[in-house]
């Protein structure tokens, strides 16, 4: 699958990369959210959060956490924001799974997502169906 990120690791498309291995890829996102927002991709393509293999996220998180930290004491980042956008309509653009770093600041302008609330029953109900699919 060709999409930008292969581009990236063939060294087709320049990036700032901050990490490599032989499984994983991190530079910096071209339209950073803050100043530090880092990309972490894996060299082997698939698509999202739901298709990537067991080995490749644990060693993708194992390096997310990694450039988390440095994001801490390079940055003085005072938090971060791990997030992998998965389909369209969860807002993913590039079709090679990649995990957000963004660091957070205390001054910065990034609002998240506005929470509810569940009528009597509904949570519980939810949950029984979540769990029952899950294996
Ligand atoms: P998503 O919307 O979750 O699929 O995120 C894709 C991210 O890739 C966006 O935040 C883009 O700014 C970023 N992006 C797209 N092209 C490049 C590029 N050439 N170099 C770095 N980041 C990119």
């Amino acid at each position: 699958m060709d999409t930008i990120f292969s581009k990236i690791i063939s060294r087709e498309v320049s990036a700032d990369i901050v990490y490599e291995d032989d499984i994983a890829l991190a530079f910096l996102d071209i339209a950073p959210v803050t100043e530090g927002h880092t990309l972490v991709i894996p060299k082997k393509w698939s698509r999202n959060f739901f298709d990537t293999d067991e080995a490749t996220l644990q060693h993708l998180f194992l390096v997310a956490q990694k450039i988390a930290r440095s994001l801490q004491t390079s940055l003085g980042a005072k938090g971060v924001n791990v997030q992998c956008n998965s389909e369209p309509e969860a807002g993913q653009t590039v079709f090679h799974f990649h995990i957000h770093l963004i660091p957070r600041f205390g001054d910065d302008a990034l609002v998240l997502w506005p929470q509810g609330s569940y009528e009597k029953g509904r949570a519980t109900e939810l949950a029984q169906k979540i769990k029952a699919a899950i294996h």
